[in-house]
C-alpha cells in the first residue's frame, strides 16, 4: 500500500440535497484547513460556501447548481487551483449493504458493487459514485476510500436487524442495516476521551437529531439497535422524512390513490416529517419561531419530541437501563427546550435534567445525582471519514 508524506485529506461526505465537504491535515491536532458546504443543489436557494480553518469565508456563490457533480465539480475545480497537495481522499457512503463492514480502498470492482447497491439508497448513492468519479477526473491518481454509515450497525444482534418477513427476503439483505454510523462511531470515541472507558462501555444512546434523525443503542462500544431501518427513512420522523409508518399506509396510497411509485417516494421522503405536519418548513427553528402563531407548527414540535421520548424508552428497553444519554446534531446540540420536551416524563429511567446547564447546550446536562448522565456533543463525521482514511493509508 502507498506511503505518503503529505497528510493532507479531504473529506466528503454527500448528503440528498447537501455536499459538506472538509480538508484536514492529519497531524496531532487533526486540524481543518478548509470546509466548504452546498446547500439546496439542485433547487432554488442553493448556497455554495468554503471556509477557511478559523472560519473565514473563502468563497461564496448563491448561484443553482444543477447536481452533485456540478457542485463537486465547482469545488474540486477550486481546489485544484490552491495547489494543496492531498494524499487521499475518504467518500461517506451511505449503504454498503451486506459485504462491507469496514472502510475499504475504493477500486473498481468495489465500484461495480456499490452500482449494484444503488436500489437500496438511489436517494444517496448514485451522489456518491458520482462524487468518487468526479475526484478521479481531478486527481486520477489519488487513492480514495469509502467509509459506510451502515457499518457500525452491520454486527447488531439478529434479532434487531430482522424483520418480521419471509426467510427469503431476510437472505437477500431485506434488514435493518441502519444509518448514521460514522456519527456514533465519532461519538463512542468522543465519550471515551471525554468521559472514559468505562462510561464508553456502558449502556448508551445516542440522538442524532438533524434533519436526518436516528437513534442508536450501544452497549460495549458496540451498535445493538438502531431506529433506521432498510433505508434511512425509517425510525423517527425527521425533517421531511416520515419515519416508521404502518405498511398498510404505502399500500393504501398506491391502491386507492393510484399513487404513481416516485410520487410515493417523494412523499415519505421529502414532503412529511417536520415539513409535512407543519405545512411550514422542515426547519425546527422556523417552527419554534411560529410555535405560538400557528397550531400545526406547535403540533410538528410536539410530534418530533413525543416520537424520540418513545424511542429513548424503547431503546433503554433494549439495554436493560441506560447509563449516558448524548444528544448530537443541529437540532441535538443547539435546542434546549426541544431537549427538555423530549426528556419530560423520562424521570422513571434516572434521565433528570438541570435546566439551566440545559440551558446553557453545556457539555453535561443532567443534574449532579441523575443516574444517566445526559451529555451534549457535537459530532463529526467527516473527521470520522478522514481518521478512517488516515489509517488504510498507513497499512
Ligand atoms: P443535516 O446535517 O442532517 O442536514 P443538521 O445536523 O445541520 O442536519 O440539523 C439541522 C436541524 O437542526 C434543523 O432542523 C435546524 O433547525 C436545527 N438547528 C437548530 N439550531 C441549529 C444551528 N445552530 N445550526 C444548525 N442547525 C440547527
Amino acid at each position: 500500500m502507498q506511503r505518503v508524506k503529505d497528510n493532507h485529506i479531504l473529506a466528503i461526505n454527500s448528503g440528498s440535497s447537501s455536499l459538506k465537504i472538509a480538508l484536514f491535515r492529519m497531524d496531532k491536532k487533526e486540524t481543518v484547513d478548509l470546509s466548504a458546504r452546498v446547500e439546496r443543489i439542485g433547487l432554488s436557494g442553493c448556497h455554495f460556501r468554503i471556509k477557511d480553518g478559523k472560519g473565514r469565508v473563502l468563497f461564496e456563490e448563491h448561484q443553482r447548481l444543477r447536481d452533485h457533480d456540478a457542485a463537486i465539480n465547482k469545488f474540486l475545480k477550486w481546489l485544484q487551483k490552491r495547489k494543496t497537495p492531498l494524499a487521499a481522499v475518504g467518500h461517506r457512503v451511505v449503504n454498503g449493504g451486506l459485504n462491507y463492514d469496514l472502510p475499504e480502498l475504493i477500486t473498481p470492482r468495489m465500484e461495480k458493487a456499490l452500482i449494484g447497491l444503488e436500489p437500496l439508497d438511489p436517494d444517496h448513492l448514485p451522489q456518491e459514485l458520482k462524487a468518487i468519479k468526479a475526484v478521479r477526473r481531478f486527481y486520477p491518481e489519488l487513492t480514495q476510500v469509502a467509509c459506510f454509515d451502515t457499518a457500525f450497525h452491520r454486527h447488531m444482534p439478529d434479532i434487531a436487524q430482522w424483520y418480521p418477513l419471509p426467510r427469503e427476503l431476510w437472505r437477500e439483505g431485506i434488514r435493518r442495516y441502519g444509518f448514521h454510523g460514522l456519527s456514533y462511531e465519532y461519538l463512542i470515541h468522543e465519550i471515551k476521551r471525554v468521559a472514559g472507558a468505562k462510561a464508553a462501555r456502558g449502556r448508551v444512546i445516542i440522538a442524532h437529531l438533524g434533519n436526518g434523525a436516528s437513534m442508536a443503542a450501544i452497549r460495549g462500544g458496540k451498535s445493538m439497535d438502531t431506529t433506521m431501518g432498510f433505508t434511512p427513512t425509517g425510525g423517527l420522523m425527521m425533517g421531511t422524512r416520515s419515519g416508521d409508518l404502518d405498511p398498510g399506509v404505502i399500500l393504501y396510497l398506491l391502491r386507492e390513490k393510484f399513487m404513481p411509485l416516485p410520487a410515493v417516494s417523494d412523499l415519505v421522503n421529502h414532503r412529511s416529517g417536520l415539513l409535512g405536519v407543519s405545512g411550514i418548513s422542515s426547519d425546527l427553528r422556523d417552527l419554534v419561531a411560529q410555535k405560538t402563531k400557528n397550531p400545526h407548527a406547535l403540533e410538528a414540535i410536539e410530534l418530533f419530541c413525543y416520537q424520540a421520548r418513545k424511542f429513548v424508552g424503547a431503546l433503554a428497553g433494549v439495554l436493560g437501563g441506560l447509563d449516558t444519554l448524548i444528544f448530537t446534531a443541529g437540532i441535538g446540540e443547539n435546542m434546549p427546550r426541544i431537549r427538555r420536551r423530549i426528556c419530560q416524563r423520562l424521570d422513571f429511567l434516572g434521565i433528570h435534567l438541570d435546566p439551566a446547564l440545559n440551558e446553557r447546550n453545556a457539555e453535561v446536562i443532567s443534574r449532579s445525582g441523575s443516574q444517566v448522565t445526559v451529555r451534549v456533543m457535537k459530532t463529526n463525521e467527516e473527521l470520522m471519514i478522514a481518521r478512517h482514511t488516515r489509517s488504510l493509508l498507513r497499512h
